[in-house]
Parts: C-alpha cells; sequence; structure tokens
C-alpha cells in the first residue's frame, strides 16, 4: 500500500516537469508559480517540509484556473506536426506506433474531448475551437544523438522550418516525438514525461513540444502499461502525454494565459494521470476513449464549464 501510493505521487508529479532542473524555459522573477509548460515541478516535492507538501498538494487539487491576459490559440483549426525523431519509428512496432498516434492526431479535434478546450477563451472572448488537423508530419533520424538537452528539441523543430521540411505556422504546435533509444536531458522519466513551450522564429510565435517513449526507460514513471490498447505500450502511453501537450499549448501557449495563480498548473496538470471511468479492451488493456476507430486511455482534461473540474467530454 505504501509503495503503491509511493509509486502513484510519484507519476503524478511527473505530468510534465520543472524549470529548477531543466535549466529557464520561461523564468519568472515574481513568481515561482507561473507556470513553464513543464508542469508541476517548478515546486520539487522532494525538497519540502511535511506542511509545505500538505499546502502545495491542497492547492494543486483545489485552485481553480484564472485567465491571465495572454493569448490563446482561437485559429478556426490547431494544426498539429509530428517530427518523428530517432531511428527506432521504423523498426520493430514503430510503424505500429506511429500509426497509432497519427490516428489519434487526425481525430483528437471535433471529439467530445477535445471540445473541453473550447470553454476556454482570450481578452476579446474568442474560444478555442474544436478542430486539430494533422497538417504535417517528418522524420529526422537522431541527427543530435540520443540525448538531448532542451535546446537540442528547440534546434530540431527550428531546423525542420529553416529547412522547409514543414511550414512555418503559427497557429500550429510542432511535437518532437522521440523514439525508445532517445532521452531528453533536463529530466525525462524523473521530472517529467513531456512538455510545451515557445519560440520566435522569422517573427513569427511558434509553439513546441516534446513527447517522450517511455516504453524502455521509464514504464512506471510515465505510464507506458503492458497490455496497452493498441499493443504499442511506448505510443499508448505517448498519446496521453501528446494529448496533455496539446491542450494545455492550446490554453495557455505562452505560459500567462489559463493557469492557477496558486499552483502554476495549467489544464492538462490539473488532472494529470486521472482517466475516470475505463473499459477493458479485448487484450486485457484499459482504455477510456474510442478516437478514429482506435481505444486510448488518454488522462482527464480541465473544463471550465459548468464549473471547473476533470472531465472526458464536454458538454
Ligand atoms: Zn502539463
Amino acid at each position: 500500500m505504501t509503495l503503491r501510493l509511493k509509486l502513484t505521487l510519484l507519476a503524478a508529479s511527473l505530468a510534465c516537469a520543472t524549470a529548477a532542473h531543466a535549466g529557464v524555459i520561461k523564468e519568472s522573477k515574481d513568481s515561482i508559480f507561473k507556470p513553464t509548460g513543464k508542469g508541476w515541478g517548478e515546486l520539487d516535492l522532494d525538497s519540502m517540509s511535511h506542511p509545505e507538501k500538505a499546502a502545495t498538494l491542497k492547492a494543486r487539487r483545489t485552485s481553480n484556473l484564472t485567465y491571465q491576459g495572454g493569448p490563446v490559440m482561437v485559429a478556426p483549426t490547431n494544426n498539429v506536426y509530428y517530427i518523428w525523431y530517432g531511428s527506432n519509428w521504423d523498426t520493430g512496432n514503430g510503424p505500429a506506433s506511429k500509426s497509432v498516434l497519427t490516428t489519434l492526431a487526425q481525430s483528437i479535434g471535433g471529439s467530445p474531448y477535445f471540445n473541453i478546450n473550447t470553454t476556454y477563451y482570450n481578452g476579446s472572448n474568442t474560444h478555442v475551437s474544436n478542430s486539430v488537423k494533422l497538417a504535417g508530419s517528418i522524420t529526422n533520424s537522431g541527427t543530435l544523438g540520443t540525448q538531448l538537452t532542451d535546446a537540442n528539441i528547440q534546434t530540431i523543430v527550428t531546423n525542420a522550418i529553416s529547412s522547409g521540411a514543414l511550414p512555418l505556422d503559427s497557429n500550429a504546435v510542432y511535437f518532437v516525438m522521440t523514439d525508445s533509444a532517445t532521452t531528453a536531458t533536463s529530466g525525462f522519466c524523473t521530472q517529467y514525461c513531456g512538455w510545451h513551450t515557445n519560440t520566435t522564429v522569422s517573427g513569427q510565435n511558434i509553439k513546441y513540444a516534446f513527447v517522450g517513449n517511455p516504453e524502455t526507460q521509464c514504464p512506471s514513471a510515465c505510464g507506458a502499461n503492458t497490455p496497452s490498447p493498441n499493443n504499442t505500450p511506448g505510443a499508448d502511453a505517448m498519446a496521453s502525454i501528446f494529448a496533455h501537450e496539446l491542450e494545455e499549448a492550446v490554453t495557455d501557449p505562452d505560459g500567462n494565459a489559463w493557469y492557477s495563480l496558486q499552483s502554476g498548473m495549467e489544464n492538462g496538470d490539473k488532472c494529470a494521470w486521472t482517466f475516470g471511468t475505463t473499459s477493458l479492451a479485448s487484450n486485457g488493456a484499459k482504455y477510456n476513449v474510442t478516437l478514429g476507430g482506435l481505444k486510448y486511455l488518454i488522462q482527464q482534461n480541465w473544463t471550465l464549464l459548468p464549473s471547473q473540474a476533470c472531465t472526458m467530454q464536454y458538454p
């Protein structure tokens, strides 16, 4: 029981990550609670006293998200680009894994699940749209090696754009999807499972995210279950991380729109590692949603309506 609780907390605290360990993504001098896109981890629970920890966890559970005035992604369509990084995507179950994640990106838009994000809006009361398009995907066989720094991950994105392999698109989130042999040195598996942030390319605000493959590196920390709904444990775990980062990117792309002032959590963080009602697939794997004909176990998301809470669908 004790061990199980510890593992659960560990997994929960790894939803996404930390600025303290990760190098500065978006440092704030006025508050340690400003989101970095790496989620919870700005607060290192392990270094806290019991009263601090209790207060932090309570704040995480109870604090609502509020609008802080920054931009929200409100284009009619939210584009997604995949960058398949590493040499293992084309061997073994790599192609099947890519297919699982491709179907997800092609099918999440228009779903009752993604519709949760339409409860979020900007200062002009324009709401996030329930439209997602997988607008392109490319392969990078591993030009920067298997130990990626945050700077490397940004370079992978900016090089994909500057080379013309992917378009310059400010209405998009570029996802660096690493293979099972690649890690991110700022804390994949120990501080986060994925993260999102933004940068400027050719004068455009470009949103991008990292999603790691935990299949062999950290199945317990980042949720790669066996069996998994599509018999691709790494990709099935990445599906939930992808959903988490996408919903955070559209509602808080620059880290200054929708988050909790008390905890620094964005919408995905609020519901990390909660799945609502699950069903059992024929292979015994748990799943909670069917998209594009495939079963997925993806985390709940935080809705603003009818009242703030975790849910799998809106309305
Ligand atoms: Zn997060």
